[in-house]
């Protein structure tokens, strides 16, 4: 627990790593007298990519009281129930599914889900499709809002999509107006004390600046924790092939429904998102460069958004996946891609920002070397159970068109974690729950979201063959008989939109 904070603290880097740290810091020190600045520099670009978030956005915004009507227009955000997966498999029957933001209004259903799929992994003829037995599921499938104004017995989580770049510059206002000093500047130079802590940044303008804390937001490159603190280094690159990715904008036809999910659909050598904003939709392919030329990723994402985005610019990136051994390394935190990136197939960056922000806000202390071990240690074992996830995905795919799909179906390169859930699951009565336990494997995905991965890829090793006797599954009929009456007292996406935004519906920024 924060006794003292730092006197100072200076945060390197102003992409949405950088200001998200800033409003968090100054929110939870700024009023005990702690003095942060953001040094960012107009010579060096921002990523400009990440426009989908978890739930957890949710509570950052919560945090630091900032209401949707306040922030959502101004980011041209959308709501967001979770993500569709089409086209991962090879068998059309179960080629998608939808991973939802469950809460606890699912209870009841998700344990329905939960002993229905235990039935199925023994032989039994039951309904295990996931896409039948959360809210957001059927939400989704109405373009639905997840915002309603009746009564729930239980709190609704969600995501958003928003416009990153806009939204890096809402966060930046915001913490300006409320004391965080900027300075727009390059770091030409780190000078190290002899203790090995970082002691001075020098600038191209000449300005010599110290600081008590350094936060490392300068994205991929990384400057304090691993250009200057060479800070040991796990890649995630044996396990997760995709190396590269472009983005294209495209129209949206605002008189369409608007969906509520991120569509994450299978291609070639990766896979494609599709997130809806207010004023455009945001394309991407997530691409393995050994499977596929950038060339030929560009033309195949390019027919596969279709003509809405014809003549719209490219942005072609290159992706270090892995992560720091050491988040926090001496005197600087690394917040951002400096410290990791798993590809964003679950959308999962900017939460795993926030994980490390708060926990350092929780476990700061000066010069305790136990607390930052116990901190570091958390940080991995979160981003290595998310790394488990996302790869879990691909080892999932039943695709046989191309080498890629075959490559990402490789055992050997799973963790030894991920191999022990796999081989629990595979048998008939394997307990999921224990193992995802004693994995560690809940720091990031709880055992529902396991349930709907596995089962949604259609991972059944026994033939559905057994009629129930003895054993009784959940009627599904009734389920979705539940779902369809609650989900007409959700609104349209689009009506919650535009009464969100009132005026400014019809003249996004
Ligand atoms: C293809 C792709 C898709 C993604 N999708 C998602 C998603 O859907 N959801 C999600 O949560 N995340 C996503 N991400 C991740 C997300 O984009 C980043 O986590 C987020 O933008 C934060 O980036 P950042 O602030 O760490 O780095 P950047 O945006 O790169 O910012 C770096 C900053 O450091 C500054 N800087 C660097 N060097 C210096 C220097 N020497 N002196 C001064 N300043 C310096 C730069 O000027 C810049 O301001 C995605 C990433 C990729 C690659």
């Amino acid at each position: 627990m924060i006794t003292t904070p730092p006197k100072e603290i200076i945060i390197v880097g102003g992409g949405t790593a950088g200001w998200m740290s800033a409003s968090l810091l100054q929110h939870a020190w700024g009023h005990l007298g702690c003095k942060i600045t953001v040094l960012d520099s107009v010579e060096i670009p921002k990523i400009g990519v990440g426009e989908g978030s978890t739930p957890a956005l949710k509570r950052f915004f919560e945090t630091l009281a900032i209401d949707e009507s306040e922030w959502m227009p101004k980011c041209n955000a959308t709501y967001k129930c979770g993500i569709s997966f089409p086209n991962w498999a090879s068998n059309s029957s179960k080629n998608s599914y939808f991973h939802p933001f469950y809460s606890n209004i699912d209870l009841k259903t998700g344990k329905a889900f939960i002993h229905n799929t235990d039935l199925r992994r023994q032989g039994f003829l039951v309904d295990e499709h996931p896409d039948n037995y959360w809210l957001q599921s059927f939400l989704a499938k109405e373009n639905r809002s997840p915002k309603t104004n009746i009564q729930l017995n239980g709190v609704m989580e969600y995501g958003y999509h928003f416009d990153s770049a806009l939204l890096g510059e809402y966060l930046k206002n915001r913490a300006k107006n409320l004391g965080v000093g900027h300075l727009s500047d390059t770091v030409t130079q780190v000078n190290m004390s002899s203790c090995n802590q970082i002691k001075q940044l020098l600038t191209a303008s000449g300005r010599k600046l110290e600081s008590e804390l350094f936060i490392d937001c300068t994205g991929f490159s990384a400057l304090l924790i691993g250009k200057t603190l060479n800070t040991a280094y796990k890649s995630y690159a044996d396990g997760l092939l995709n190396d590269s990715a472009i983005a294209i904008p495209s129209s949206i036809d605002c008189s369409k429904p608007i969906p509520p999910f991120t569509e994450s659909a299978a291609l070639t050598a990766g896979w494609a998102w599709k997130i809806p904003l207010s004023s455009r939709y945001g394309n991407g392919y997530v691409y393995s460069s050994k499977h596929i030329s950038p060339e030929d990723a560009e033309a195949e994402l390019r027919a596969h958004v279709g003509v809405s985005c014809e003549g719209m610019p490219a942005k072609h990136l290159s992706m270090r996946l892995g992560r720091v051994e050491k988040h926090w390394n001496e005197n600087v935190l690394a917040v951002g891609l400096s410290q990791g990136f798993i590809e964003p197939l679950e959308a999962t960056a900017l939460m795993s920002v926030q994980f490390t922000l708060e926990e350092f806000i929780n476990s700061y202390s000066r010069n305790n070397q136990i607390q930052q071990n116990l901190f570091n240690n958390k940080v991995n074992s979160i981003l290595d159970a998310i790394k488990d996830y996302i790869q879990a995905h691909y080892f999932l795919n039943t695709r046989t068109d191309s080498q890629y799909w075959s490559d990402a179906r490789n055992i050997d390169n799973c963790s030894s974690k991920l191999k022990q859930i796999i081989d629990v699951w595979d048998h008939p009565t394997g307990d999921l729950e224990q193992v995802l336990t004693n994995t560690n494997s809940l720091a990031a995905y709880l055992t529902p979201s396991w349930y709907c991965l596995l089962a949604g890829k259609g991972r059944f090793n026994q033939v559905a063959m057994k009629p129930l006797s003895n054993e009784k599954a959940v009627s599904i009929e009734s389920i979705k008989h539940y779902f369809n009456t609650v989900t007409q007292h959700f609104p349209l996406h689009k009506q919650q939109l535009q009464a969100l935004y009132g005026q400014k519906w019809e003249k996004p920024s």
